[in-house]
């Protein structure tokens, strides 16, 4: 089988390893790509939002599975377009069509989902500009703190979690009224703050079936001790301590079973992954939000811990028959590491040369912001590179993952020597 992975990041670049393993795979394609995902296939030039680029190098190159990584080319509309042309809709595309990419696209879409299919989530209301006022007097009746979302996508920047009332309506103003965060928020969801754990699981399904993947827990802040900006993942781990089989059980309970079979008796068809973000609330589970594709850097962790043929997995969701094969998750701690360029989340240099990788034996080093310029890798964006390794236990994994992360040079590299570290 000949596949296109869709992204560049470090969660193409664990797709790309894991899929390249696969005894069914012929041809690997992966676009844009890095400069590390050229060891498992052939980098393809094309933006991600291109549709007809990608069209037209599916149908030039008899590539049989088009795997989406990021949210982008499904919130527009990938998989519809290739089901909208007769010569692609036989080609099965991995990740919801746009209606079912409402759930990542629309965070009052996930809202009112949720609450039509009982699935434990925080209370909120939704304002726009149409009933902002009745929104600033509704935020003088709640408790602090409170989460304000924009309902858009943001980049990962649209929630703010207020502290005081009035600081609480001068933000819902910003966002309605003036657009703070464009579009994005001419619709914003007002949240109540939930107090626990957070932690993510992961559902791939054919619409029908589902299995469940490996839980991962990330962390989001640049400092250690959790401290500092929000990022796009510093690193991450899997499985989750705290996530035992009571907990576990009550998530495929009380939410993932209502999510598959929500989108079923909503008539949303939906192949992919799903990624739902949950608070651990004293032991119950609550969904914070749910994503349509992998999160990074979770899927370094997550798919190197999967012990069957993500190929043929795949396959089923394409076929419908994912309940028929067969899945096996491997026991062992996985922990990543993410190298970042001096300066992220804030202003940072691109261009620096990579050194080192070689000395990396008992991790993978997953290539995210990466290209090769004149035969030498270079840092090419924020999050440079993820170093997975797997182990017996958390600390063994923590403490090897972290000594890779050490082996790797480039100039103002940074990472957290802490991740996991909280959870031994
Ligand atoms: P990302 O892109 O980082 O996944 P997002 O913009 O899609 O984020 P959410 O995941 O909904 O937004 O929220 C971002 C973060 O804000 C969460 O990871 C969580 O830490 C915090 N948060 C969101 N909702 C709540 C809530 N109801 N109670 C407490 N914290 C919350």
């Amino acid at each position: 089988m000949n596949i296109l992975i869709i992204g560049s990041g470090g969660r193409e670049s664990a797709f790309a390893y894991k899929i390249a393993k696969s005894p069914k795979l012929t041809q690997l394609y992966i676009a844009p790509g890095n400069a590390g995902t050229g060891q498992y296939g052939q980098n393809v030039a094309l933006k991600v939002t291109d549709f007809e680029g990608i069209a037209d190098f599916v149908l030039a190159n008899d590539v049989h599975m088009v795997v989406v990584g990021p949210e982008e080319p499904l919130v527009k509309g990938i998989h519809d377009y290739f089901l909208a042309r007769e010569d692609l809709n036989h080609i099965p595309v991995i990740g919801p069509q746009q209606q079912g990419a409402q759930l990542e696209g629309s965070k009052d879409f996930s809202k009112e989902f949720m609450f039509r299919h009982n699935i434990p989530t925080a209370a909120y209301q939704s304002f726009d500009q149409s009933n902002l006022e009745e929104g600033i007097a509704y935020l003088e009746t709640q408790k602090l703190p409170i989460v304000l979302k924009a309902d858009g996508l943001a980049a990962g920047k649209g929630v703010l979690i207020c502290e005081t009332i009035a600081d609480a309506q001068d933000e819902l103003r910003a966002m309605i009224a003036d657009a703070k965060f464009g579009d994005a928020s001419s619709v914003v969801v007002v949240e109540e703050f939930l107090k626990g754990i957070e932690l993510s699981v992961f559902v791939l399904t054919d619409g029908d079936s589902y299995k469940v993947l490996p839980s991962a827990k990330d962390y989001k802040r640049i400092g250690e001790g959790d401290t500092g900006l929000n990022t796009g993942g510093m690193g991450s781990i899997s499985p989750v301590p705290f996530a035992d089989d009571t907990f576990l059980n009550k998530v495929e309970e009380r939410i993932i079973k209502p999510t598959v079979d929500g989108l079923k008796k909503d008539g949303i068809p939906y192949k992919g992954f799903i990624f739902i973000g949950l608070m651990n609330v004293e032991g119950e589970p609550y969904v914070i939000e749910y994503n349509v594709r992998m999160g990074d850097p979770e899927t370094e962790s997550v798919l190197p811990r999967i012990e069957s043929d993500l190929v043929d997995l795949l396959e089923g969701v394409a076929k419908g028959d994912l309940e028929n094969r067969s899945y096996t998750v491997s026991p062992k701690t996985a922990v990543t590491v993410m190298l970042v360029s001096g300066g992220y989340p804030g202003d940072y240099e691109s261009g620096k040369e990579i050194n080192n990788i070689e000395n990396v034996e008992d991790s993978i080093v997953f290539h995210a912001g990466t290209k090769e310029v004149d035969g030498k890798v270079v840092t090419a964006g924020g999050r440079v590179i993820a170093v997975t390794t797997l182990q017996d236990n958390l600390f063994e994994a923590l403490q090897q993952a972290t000594a890779d992360a050490g082996r790797i040079f480039f100039e103002r590299k940074y990472f957290r020597r802490d991740i996991g570290f909280d959870l031994i």
